[in-house]
């Protein structure tokens, strides 16, 4: 299969639409990313990378960062934490409070917010700095040493964090939060600011695309069967509530986030990474979308 012959078409039929979209503003730093970039990574099993456009240019990964949180608390919990947190998908928006209310402060899946801020609850309980847990997790999924949160956007996003905080709050007075809300905001917020390539998220999904095997150090992240179930939970939960369409479109496992990066897995094949700022209203890349619907249609490839 020639990856890079596959990319380099969908970057050019996708460069009239590129910039299309809007840049999450909600946290004010992101707000100042230009529209207008696109980035695509395809990284082999062997290691062989293909890449177009901006794909070494590093952004804000923000609930991308969600799935290698949620990897590795199930890690450590194994299948206790599904006491804390559900696996349905949400059908309502990333940031909702309305179903906690109704379902005992019992997020439903740990790819939305609330569900991300359990994840962070239990690895702040378990490590001594949850955000520092999940970027050494990635530096070593990535194989790329220096994978760090951007100060300024955390901040950015700690100092708007009312709906977050109303969450966690929430699910404190539910007893389904440990430590303390301040700090676990601090660390979901410098969490979603970690920032990485389209070449070092492709890369560091290399785990989930060999059945739960870091193939860069052969390390076991997790057995067969629990990433079978994280596979399962990006493909119903991962792209906010479009991931019935998305899943219709693209056929791909994936994972998304408001700075415009989405992270999806051929098992068995490679990892892939698109990243494009300007979001559709569901909050997934515009342009980033497209590319990985053309993806399977053009290669014909998808889990289905
Ligand atoms: N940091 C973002 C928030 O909590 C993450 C949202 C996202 O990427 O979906 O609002």
């Amino acid at each position: 299969m020639d990856y890079q012959a596959t990319l380099e078409r969908i970057h050019n039929a996708l460069k009239p639409v590129i910039g299309q979209g809007k840049v999450a503003s909600y946290i004010p730093e992101l707000a100042n990313v230009p529209p207008e970039q696109f980035g695509m990574a395809v990284v082999e099993l062997d290691g062989t990378v293909h890449s177009v456009g901006d794909a070494q240019v590093r952004f804000s990964i923000q609930s991308v960062s969600k799935l290698f949180a949620l990897t590795l608390a199930f890690q450590r919990e194994g299948d206790s934490l599904w006491a804390r947190v559900g696996r349905e998908p949400s059908g309502n928006p990333f940031n909702s409070l309305v179903q906690l209310e109704r379902e005992s402060g019992i997020p439903r899946n740990p790819f939305i917010n609330a569900g991300a801020l359990v994840i962070t609850d239990i690895l702040a309980s378990r490590f001594t700095a949850a955000e520092t847990a999940t970027s050494s997790f990635l530096s070593r999924v990535s194989a790329r040493p220096d994978v760090t949160y951007n100060a300024r956007v955390a901040q950015s996003e700690r100092q708007t964090s009312s709906r977050n905080a109303a969450m966690a709050h929430f699910m404190k007075s539910f007893g389904n939060l440990h430590n303390r809300v301040g700090d676990v905001l601090d660390a979901y917020c410098r969490t979603c600011a970690i920032e990485m390539s389209c070449v070092d998220l492709a890369r560091a999904v290399g785990f989930l695309v060999n059945r739960g095997v870091n193939p860069w150090n052969n390390e076991t992240v997790l057995d067969a069967s629990s990433t079978k179930r994280l596979s399962a939970l990006m493909l119903t939960c991962g792209t906010y509530d479009a991931a019935g369409d998305f899943a219709f479109r693209v056929g791909l496992p994936a994972k998304s986030g408001v700075g415009g990066g989405i992270v999806a897995i051929l098992p068995g094949e490679c990892g892939i990474c698109v990243w494009s700022p300007a979001l559709e209203e569901t909050g997934n890349s515009y342009a980033g979308s497209l590319a990985l619907e053309m993806f399977t249609t053009f290669t014909g490839k998808s889990i289905f």
